[in-house]
């Protein structure tokens, strides 16, 4: 789907930012960190996006008007 919503995924230390689907941030950050950094917490949806991800859920859930 193409109007899925999006987060920016940052590490720091690869210091690249991917934008990945809200449904699979979770998956790439952990798929990332275990691949990369042996399971290090390092990779992280960027910080100032991350307050917001609440919200884009609600909104993917129709629970926002
Ligand atoms: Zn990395």
């Amino acid at each position: 789907m193409s109007d899925e919503p999006t987060v920016p995924v940052r590490c720091p230390e690869c210091k690249t930012e991917t934008r990945v689907a809200l449904d699979e941030v979770a998956d790439a950050i952990e798929r990332h960190n275990a691949n990369r950094h042996d399971g290090d917490e390092v990779a992280a949806v960027a910080p100032e996006v991350r307050e917001h991800i609440a919200e884009l859920a609600a909104d993917d859930l129709g629970l926002t008007e």
